[in-house]
């Protein structure tokens, strides 16, 4: 938040620099005059800390007319996309990696698929370190603030040691460590689904709420929460595993050893062996199952029909524990959504408490499969935006 007081102390200056340089990163171009009023600030407060702000090469000021010809110039405050942070998602069956700009915008972006067998953390880290040179190189000239990586497990937070990727085959796995060895650079990681939420969060589907959840399936599903606008991690980090809560006691063994597991009934996969697909065919194979559901093939509108019924039930779990005012549905949830609304609302709402159900709304991630991604940008921005003083000076 940023303080009303001006420019008193070295730590009070930090605090409001920190505000601009948020309030212009997540927003965009900004008056000085807008500054001034969202931030509480007088005037020439917001010149000094612009001033320092430009000095740091963070932002730039154009001129810009306001309220038409008659209208005071007024100073525009913008965020210098020159500033990048490299942002990778290291999905089950893809790698994809962008320069993501300060202001959120993305440029440079590459992907590369893996398959099953080349999850091996020495080969994930080849592949990634590569792609980055790839994107750092067709971008000379910008400043690269830090690498932040999304990946699909839990991930100790401090160091970044991804405990238990499942669908990776990683255990214990020193992937962070080893990318930023490699690459000469801090590296952040973070869980998928933890950041799909930060980026629906700051650009997408849940701006404007503080109570939001954010599921996403692919293979398996990933949870992100916040409650009260900040992120709920749990004492090491790992809360949100919804995918392991159990829906259907009588259901199949899941890899994590339990029965009935929820991502057991609406992970990817499972909707296409039940249309009587191979398994393996990511999104463009549910898109395929969906459309031929929707053009009249029973097995597969069964399958979409049974999927849909079982994404209510574990939501309706979930809305009656936390209360959410959003819940954001991407990957393959989102699709399902999409083609199903009706039958996930009916058994969403068959038994939820009526008064967490009216409150709360379900919409399809406004970033689509990009919000891990947008989210491992946030990461890397975060050290800056906390501390911009500390960006380091070479451009
Ligand atoms: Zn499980």
């Amino acid at each position: 938040m940023p303080t009303p007081t001006g420019v008193g102390t070295e730590e009070l200056r930090r605090a409001n620099l920190r505000a601009i340089l948020q309030t212009v990163h997540t927003h965009g171009p900004t008056t000085r005059a807008a500054l001034t009023k969202q931030l509480g600030l007088n005037r020439s407060t917001i010149g000094a800390l612009t001033v320092e702000l430009q000095s740091l090469a963070l932002v730039s000021e154009e001129t810009a007319a306001v309220g038409g010809r008659s209208g005071r110039p007024s100073h525009l405050v913008v965020p210098r996309e020159d500033n990048v942070v490299v942002a990778v998602d290291v999905g089950v069956d893809r790698i994809s990696v962008a320069l993501v700009g300060l202001g959120g915008e993305v440029f440079e972006r590459r992907h590369r698929p893996h398959q099953r067998g080349e999850h091996d953390v020495d080969h994930v880290v080849d592949s990634v370190a590569q792609m980055i040179g790839d994107v750092l190189g067709g971008a000379p000239g910008r400043r690269c603030l830090g690498v932040g990586v999304a990946v699909p497990g839990a991930v100790r937070a401090g160091d970044g040691l991804v405990r238990f990727a499942p669908n990776l085959g990683w255990v214990d796995a020193p992937f962070t460590d080893l990318l930023s060895k490699r690459l000469g650079k801090p590296v952040s990681t973070g869980n998928d689904a933890n950041l799909g939420a930060l980026a629906e969060h700051v650009r997408g589907a849940a701006v404007g709420y503080s109570d939001v959840v954010y599921l996403s399936a692919s293979v398996g599903i990933g949870g992100g929460f916040l409650m009260g606008g900040r992120p709920l991690t749990g004492s090491s980090g790992y809360a949100g595993e919804v995918g392991h809560m159990q829906v259907d006691s009588g259901g199949p063994v899941c890899r994590c050893g339990a029965f009935g597991c929820w991502e057991t009934k609406i992970g990817e996969n499972v909707l296409l062996r039940r249309a009587g697909r191979l398994a393996g065919g990511g999104p463009p194979a549910v898109a395929e199952v969906i459309a031929a559901a929707q053009g009249g093939e029973v097995r597969a509108a069964e399958a979409v029909a049974e999927v849909a019924e079982w994404c209510g039930i574990g939501i309706r779990v979930i809305v009656n524990l936390f209360n959410p005012e959003v819940v954001v549905l991407g990957g393959s949830l989102a699709q399902i959504w999409r083609a199903a609304e009706d039958r996930v609302n009916d058994a969403l709402s068959r038994s939820t408490m009526m008064s967490p159900r009216e409150d709360v709304v379900i919409r399809a991630a406004a970033l689509h499969d990009d919000s891990p991604l947008i989210g491992a940008a946030e990461l890397a921005f975060a050290p800056v935006l906390d501390h911009p003083q500390a960006v380091p000076h070479a451009v």
